[in-house]
């Protein structure tokens, strides 16, 4: 499966934007950095800095200054990855730099501005037309997924309930590289339906304001395109070549104390910083090369782009960047990430044949829906042949070749024949007089089915015609008019635009050569003629050696401040983290019971392949019969909590679930009181009311508390009640 396996480093090109409103004011017109287009060399100039200090210069594949078109970045530097990923490579092009550098303006631009369409619309354009302009024999499937990379989630923006959904999961396998199974793919048949495709994922994008750049975006969006193409090989079989191309706009990569955010913004802040800190990791651990692990697996965008960096894929960094003063940091760090990224290696190769390749299921099933649906017109056609030898009226059209229109047409004319032969027949039925009635009943239903089966079968067929016409419509074959550019001049003048941007870049890359050789050879070709012309070559090229020695003392000193300031913003990130996570434990502590703690710490368990902590399920797993948790017992161990007479019921034998229960102890009078009874009261109120003053009250007014006939009066006070009635209710709040 692998071919042209070769090595070659990640393309990076540079721009800068123009100065805006709000910055023009501020500074210099010309900003803080001059480029140099035909060396591709950016120097960048420290305003604070005093005259004297050397500047900084770096070299890229290519620079585009304030003034670059988007189609000149387009014809230069991505054309040729199109390209390639039309022939079978992977490909992918991100765009790196800090909030509002124009990462977005660069990969989508404006789409109604045909001079200011980003590298993304322009991707279209040219796939499409490269399907349209290439062979007949070839036919292509094209796919688009649109995703983010939000709080370190990944989310479908084609998913209409994506807000909603779960973060989707990464896989990863030896074919593909690293993918997402669950994500969304729409296939697309014209610029049309991939730009709408585009459109509606970027309404879904997660969009917030900072202090920055109010629609700054705070994700990762990845828009990705797969392009499949079967050819017939020089074998005579069908060959299928799979090109995926990635293209990353990626969240701003300042830093957060600059944007002023706070809470749940800094935590979004610290969650983007670490996609960003990991991609940084791995650009520096790949252009190291020394270092043999790879932290890819730190963030979810280095995993995504785990082939892009370093693996089976042609790369192009967009570094962008602001030509104010009050931005120096930030643009200083991007030159320095986009001189790191220059050292990767990939290793890129076509992808042909590869299992998963949708275009061989297409194909596959178009092949079986064809011969389900010939085989069916063949049996339409045989059974009209017969009902033509019964008719007695054979037309010969047995000799009629077999060609798709022929046959549908026959198809069509048996079933309305069967059809007007069944109604004859219906017919027939019902005039004849010699038949009974229920027989003639029972013969018109016969029919009546026969005609059922026949529109069910016609119906089928429908349907099958109408699956088969749907897969194949999204097929795009070659040389097909898929889009109105039959003009040969736009051909030519796209022709002549590619081979100028191509010539440009040679130019710039032997420029760039010719810059290291002359340093290089220039002392060596040189002879001196005298002691004096030696001393003062010498000097010469001392004081050049010298100057470079600072420059690079200068860098050092700069990456360890650059160190120092990215640690103290670490360490701010983990103060904020620990606090919170205090007063997270603050309340599990407070407020949360020990048990529950308990139960829920046991059955929690970390997934690293998710990166996150799950619930074990309640139900018992099969390996883990001991996992289902018993419901809980009352404090004495009842299954629910009961009162202590049902309690003392229970143990005396009865029946007592449902039975009421007493909260006092006031039961029945059992005896009820006669007229002798009544009158020694009466005779006992007399003696009281002459003995004593203070006698309960309940006794003066001849009113008396129910009492038990088994128990004695003292046992009676309110007091035994209301221990009674505590003990009833305290049972459930100790079993709780
Ligand atoms: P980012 O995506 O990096 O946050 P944007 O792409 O949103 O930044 O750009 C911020 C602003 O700058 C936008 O209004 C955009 O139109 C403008 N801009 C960026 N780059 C350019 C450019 N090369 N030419 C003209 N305008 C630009
Ligand atoms: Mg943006």
């Amino acid at each position: 499966m692998s071919k042209n396996k070769s090595s070659e480093s990640v393309k990076v090109v540079v721009r800068c934007r123009p100065m805006n409103r709000k910055e023009e004011p501020n500074g210099p017109s010309g900003g803080i950095m001059q480029m140099d287009l035909r060396l591709g060399q950016v120097i960048l100039r420290n305003p604070r800095a005093s005259h004297s200090e050397p500047q900084k210069t770096f070299t890229f594949d290519a620079v585009y200054d304030a003034n670059s078109k988007q189609r000149d970045l387009y014809d230069e530097s991505v054309r040729p990855l199109i390209d390639s990923v039309l022939a079978g490579f992977n490909g992918t092009i991100f765009a790196y730099g800090q909030t509002g550098t124009g990462k977005t303006y660069t990969m989508q631009g404006m789409w109604l501005d045909p001079e200011k369409r980003g590298v993304i619309p322009n991707a279209f354009d040219h796939i499409f037309t490269h399907i349209s302009r290439s062979q007949s024999d070839k036919q292509y499937l094209v796919r688009a997924s649109y995703l983010e990379i939000y709080r370190e989630e990944i989310r479908d923006l084609l998913d209409p309930n994506h807000a909603n959904a779960r973060g989707l999961e990464l896989r990863e396998s030896p074919e593909t590289g690293v993918y997402v199974p669950d994500l969304t793919s729409c296939v697309c048949k014209s610029i049309k339906e991939i730009e709408e495709v585009m459109n509606v994922g970027n309404q879904a994008r997660a969009v917030a304001a900072t202090d920055m750049n109010e629609y700054s975006s705070r994700s990762h969006a990845l828009f990705l395109i797969t392009v499949e193409c079967g050819q017939p090989g020089p074998d005579g079989r069908k060959h299928i070549r799979v090109g995926r191309l990635n293209l990353v706009d990626l969240a701003g990569s300042e830093r957060q104390a600059k944007t002023g955010v706070q809470g749940e913004r800094l935590k979004e802040a610290a969650k983007i910083n670490l996609s960003l800190s990991a991609l940084g990791n791995v650009i520096s651990a790949l252009a190291d090369g020394r270092s043999g692990h790879v932290p890819y697996r730190d963030s979810k965008l280095t995993r995504l782009l785990q082939d892009s960096l370093g693996g089976n894929a042609k790369t192009v960094m967009v570094a962008t960047l602001g030509p104010a003063p009050q931005h120096y940091d930030e643009t200083l760090t991007t030159l320095r990430y986009a001189n790191r990224a220059k050292n990767i290696q990939n290793q890129p190769r076509v992808n042909e044949d590869p299992k998963d390749a949708l275009l061989r299921e297409f194909q596959r099933e178009i092949a079986r829906l064809r011969a389900q649906l010939n085989h069916r017109k063949w049996r339409s056609k045989q059974k009209k042949e017969r009902l033509d030898e019964e008719d007695s009226d054979p037309d010969g059209e047995e000799d009629i070749e077999e060609e798709e229109e022929e046959v549908e047409k026959e198809a069509e004319e048996y079933v309305k024949q069967e059809e007007q032969r069944l109604e004859r027949e219906k017919e027939a039925i019902r005039g004849d007089r010699s038949l009974l009635a229920d027989e003639k009943q029972r013969l018109l239903g016969e029919k009546e089915r026969m005609m059922g089966d026949l529109r069910k079968e016609q119906e089928a067929t429908e349907q099958l015609t109408a699956k088969y016409k749907a897969i194949e419509s999204k097929l795009l074959v070659g040389g097909k008019n898929i889009i109105d550019h039959t003009n040969e001049q736009q051909k030519m003048l796209e022709v002549k635009r590619q081979e100028i941007a191509e010539q440009s870049r040679n130019e710039r890359e032997m420029q760039q050569k010719m810059l290291v050789q002359d340093d290089e050879t220039l002392e060596l070709r040189e002879t001196f003629t005298s002691l004096q012309q030696e001393v003062e070559a010498k000097t010469k090229k001392l004081k050049k050696l010298y100057a470079k020695l600072q420059c690079i003392k200068a860098e050092i000193q700069d990456v360890n401040d650059e160190h120092v300031r990215s640690r103290q913003e670490l360490e701010q990130t983990q103060n904020e983290l620990t606090r919170e996570l205090k007063f997270k434990y603050l309340i599990i502590e407070n407020f949360i019971p020990p048990e529950e703690k308990n139960k829920i710490m046991s059955r929690m368990t970390f997934d690293p392949e998710e990166d996150q902590w799950k619930f074990q399920p309640l139900v018992p797993a099969e390996s883990k019969p001991l996992q289902m948790k018993k419901r809980p017992t009352s404090a004495v161990g009842y299954k629910r909590p009961i009162s202590q007479y049902a309690r003392v019921a229970i143990t005396m034998g009865a029946n007592n679930r449902f039975r009421a229960e007493n909260i006092m102890f006031l039961e029945l009078d059992m005896n009820p009181p006669n007229t002798a009874s009544l009158l020694g009261r009466l005779k006992d109120a007399e003696l009281n009311l002459s003995t004593s003053a203070d006698n309960s009250p309940t006794n003066d007014r001849g009113v008396h508390k129910s009492r038990s006939w088994c128990q004695s009066q003292t046992s009676l006070t309110s007091s035994s009640s209301n221990v009674s009635l505590s003990a009833c209710t305290a049972m459930p709040a100790s079993a709780q």
